[in-house]
C-alpha cells in the first residue's frame, strides 16, 4: 500500500491523529482490503477509503518534479452516464473553489449531466467546501443536516463533499462518522477523478473517500464550464508560505506552477472566444515559476507576456508582499490591459503580530512596495486582507494596523476575526484576545475602510470613466451595473444590449459601496 493509499486506523484512533478524539469508531469494522483500498462496515454504511487526508503528509514539500499531462479523457464507460440527469454544485470560499467548480460542471457535462438550481430534481449534488475559517466550515456541516432529509426522500440521489474542508483528517472522520448519507468524499487534487469516483460510488452503493494528501500532477485539458464574458485561470497551484494560521498549504499542497506556454495558450482562446476580463489566480501569485527548474521565469515576465494578448482587462489574485518584485512593479506600470486594481493583503500593521504570522516582511517593507506601486502604477487603488485578533494582539499593535490602513489608504479590504485552524502553528499560540474586544476592533476597522471607500468614490465624481458592463443590478432591473479598471462598482440606466460591451459613464452620485453614473453615448476620445 502506498503512503497515499493508507486507510484510517479507525478502530484504535492510532496514526497522525487521535481520531477517538472525534468519534466512537469502536463499531468500525475492516471488511475487505484490496488493490490499496480498504472497505469497513460503520454504523450499518459501508465504506470505502481510497485513500484519507494525513497532515504530516499535506506539509511536507518533498523534491520529487510535478509532470503536467496533456492527455486527460473521461473514461469511456462514463460518456454517457449522466445523461438525463440533473446537477447541482454549491460552492463556498474563495475564486479557487469557484474556478475548482468550473472543472466539475465541465466534467459533468461531458459526462452528459446538466445542471439545475432546483436541488429537489437532482440526481447529484456536490458541496465545494472552503477550510479557511470556523465559520464556513460551520454552514457545510448545517446544510449536510438539510441534505439528509432529501437523501432520505431521494435514495438514489448522490451526495459528495469537496474542496478544502475535504483536505482535513477531523472533518473526513466527521463525515464518516456522523454523516453517513454522503456517498463521496474527495479533495482539492484529485478532481478529475469525478467520474471513476462516480462510478464506485454508484455501483458499490458505498461512501467512497479519496482524498490525496500530497498534491497531484498538473493536469492539462480539464474541461471548464465557464460562463458570461470574465474567466478565472489558474496560473498557478497551492502554497509554500506557511503562515502561521492559514490551512491552505495543507488543503492546497505545495506550489506547482503551470507552464507559461499552457497558460499563454489559454488566454489566447478565451481571447478568441470573445472574453472581456481574466483574473489570473493563484494564492501567492507573485510566486509563480519559482519552481521551474529548466526556466529563468517570473510573474513580472509572464504579466509582460500576457499584456501582448488581445483580453481587454487582465486581473490577478492574490499577491503575497514578500514576493512582489521590482520587474512585476516595473510591467504593470506599462498600464494598457493590466489592470490599475491591485489586491496586496497585509493581515497586520505591527511588526510583532506580522512575525508571529510569519509573513516574512515587515511594516515598513509593505510600505515601501506600496510607494514603488502608487510611484509607478498611474491611479493604482489597493485592497487588503487584515486579520484582527490574532493571538496575544494588543490594543497597541492593533491601532498600528489602524494607522497602516490610513497611511496607505486602502479603498477596500477584506476583514476577519482570526479563527483557530487545527493543525497549524497558531492554534497552539494562546488565544487571549476576548471575544467582545475581537468584535470591537472589527468593527472599528471597518468602520474606517468605509470612511475610506467612500472618500475613494467620492474622488470619482464628475469624471468619465470606462466601464465593463457586467449585468442588470440586483435590485433594479432597468439598472446596469459594472466595473471600473480599478474594480469600483458602477450603476447606471441603460439598455441591456449594453451588457458585456465596455461603456463610458459620467459619474454624478458616490456611495460607500458603489457609484451611480450616466450612460455617455458617444465615446470620450480622452478620460
Ligand atoms: N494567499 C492569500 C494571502 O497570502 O494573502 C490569502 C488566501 S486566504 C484564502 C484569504 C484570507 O483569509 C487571508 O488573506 C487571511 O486574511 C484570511 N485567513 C486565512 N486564515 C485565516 C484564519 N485562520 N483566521 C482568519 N482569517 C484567515
Ligand atoms: Fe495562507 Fe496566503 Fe499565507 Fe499561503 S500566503 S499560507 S495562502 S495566507
Amino acid at each position: 500500500m502506498t503512503k497515499e493509499n493508507r486507510s484510517p486506523d479507525l478502530k484504535s484512533g492510532k496514526g497522525a491523529k487521535d481520531y477517538s478524539k472525534y468519534f466512537d469508531f469502536s463499531g468500525a469494522k475492516v471488511i475487505a482490503e484490496e488493490e490499496g483500498k480498504t472497505t469497513f462496515r460503520i454504523k450499518g454504511r459501508t465504506i470505502q477509503v481510497n485513500s484519507q487526508p494525513d497532515y504530516r503528509e499535506g506539509k511536507r514539500r518533498g523534491k520529487e518534479e510535478i509532470e503536467v499531462h496533456y492527455d486527460f479523457a473521461i473514461p469511456e464507460d462514463m460518456r454517457t452516464f449522466g445523461e438525463g440527469k440533473l446537477y447541482s454544485i454549491t460552492t463556498y470560499g474563495c475564486q479557487m473553489n469557484e474556478h475548482d467548480t468550473e472543472t466539475m460542471k465541465g466534467l459533468l457535462e461531458q459526462m452528459g449531466y446538466r445542471s439545475t438550481e432546483d436541488r429537489n430534481q437532482a440526481d447529484i449534488i456536490l458541496l465545494n467546501t472552503c477550510a479557511i475559517r470556523e465559520n464556513a466550515e460551520d454552514k457545510v456541516f448545517g446544510e449536510l443536516g438539510h441534505l439528509k432529509h432529501l437523501k432520505t426522500e431521494k435514495p438514489g440521489l448522490l451526495l459528495g463533499v469537496c474542496g478544502c474542508m475535504s483536505q482535513e483528517e477531523g472533518v473526513v472522520n466527521r463525515i464518516m462518522a456522523k454523516h453517513g448519507f454522503v456517498d463521496m468524499i474527495f479533495g482539492t487534487h484529485n478532481l478529475h477523478r469525478l467520474p471513476a469516483l462516480i462510478k464506485e460510488a454508484v455501483f458499490s452503493k458505498e461512501l467512497v473517500v479519496e482524498v490525496w494528501s500530497k498534491e497531484g500532477d498538473i493536469i492539462e485539458n480539464l474541461p471548464k464550464k465557464r460562463e458570461g464574458m470574465r474567466a478565472w485561470v489558474n496560473i498557478m497551484y497551492g502554497c509554500d508560505k506557511f503562515c502561521t494560521y492559514c490551512i491552505v498549504p495543507f488543503t492546497r499542497g505545495k506550489e506547482r506552477s503551470r507552464r507559461p506556454e499552457d497558460v499563454i495558450a489559454e488566454l489566447r482562446e478565451l481571447a478568441r472566444q470573445g472574453f472581456k476580463e481574466v483574473t489570473l489566480l493563484g494564492q501567492n501569485v507573485n510566486a509563480y515559476g519559482k519552481d521551474f527548474t529548466d526556466l529563468d521565469y517570473t510573474f513580472g515576465d509572464l504579466m509582460d507576456d500576457l499584456r501582448k494578448i488581445d483580453i481587454p482587462r487582465i486581473r490577478f489574485m492574490t499577491s503575497h508582499p514578500r514576493d512582489f518584485d521590482d520587474k512585476l512593479v516595473q510591467v504593470l506600470g506599462k498600464g494598457g490591459n493590466l489592470m490599475e486594481s491591485i489586491h496586496l493583503p497585509v493581515q497586520s500593521g505591527s511588526n510583532a503580530i506580522l512575525k508571529r504570522m510569519s509573513r516574512k516582511y515587515s511594516r515598513e517593507t509593505y510600505l515601501e512596495l506600496v510607494r514603488k506601486l502608487k510611484a509607478t502604477v498611474k491611479d493604482v487603488v489597493l485592497s487588503t486582507d487584515i486579520i484582527v485578533g490574532f493571538p496575544g494582539e494588543t490594543e497597541q499593535q492593533f491601532e498600528e494596523t489602524m494607522s497602516l490602513v490610513r497611511e496607505v489608504g486602502f479603498d477596500m479590504a477584506y476583514t476577519f476575526i482570526y479563527s483557530p485552524r487545527e493543525g497549524t502553528p497558531a492554534a497552539s499560540m494562546e488565544d487571549n484576545v476576548p471575544a467582545e474586544v475581537k468584535s470591537e476592533r472589527l468593527r472599528r476597522l471597518n468602520e474606517l475602510l468605509s470612511e475610506q471607500s467612500r472618500a475613494g468614490n467620492d474622488r470619482m465624481m464628475g469624471r468619465t470613466v470606462e466601464i465593463l458592463v457586467e449585468g442588470e443590478s440586483k435590485n433594479n432591473a432597468n439598472v446596469l451595473s459594472g466595473r471600473t479598471r480599478s474594480n469600483k462598482l458602477v450603476h447606471f440606466e441603460g439598455q441591456k444590449e449594453l451588457i458585456g460591451t465596455f461603456v463610458h459613464v459620467k459619474i454624478t452620485d458616490t456611495k460607500t459601496w458603489y457609484i451611480k453614473g450616466e450612460y455617455v453615448a458617444e465615446t470620450a476620445a480622452a478620460l
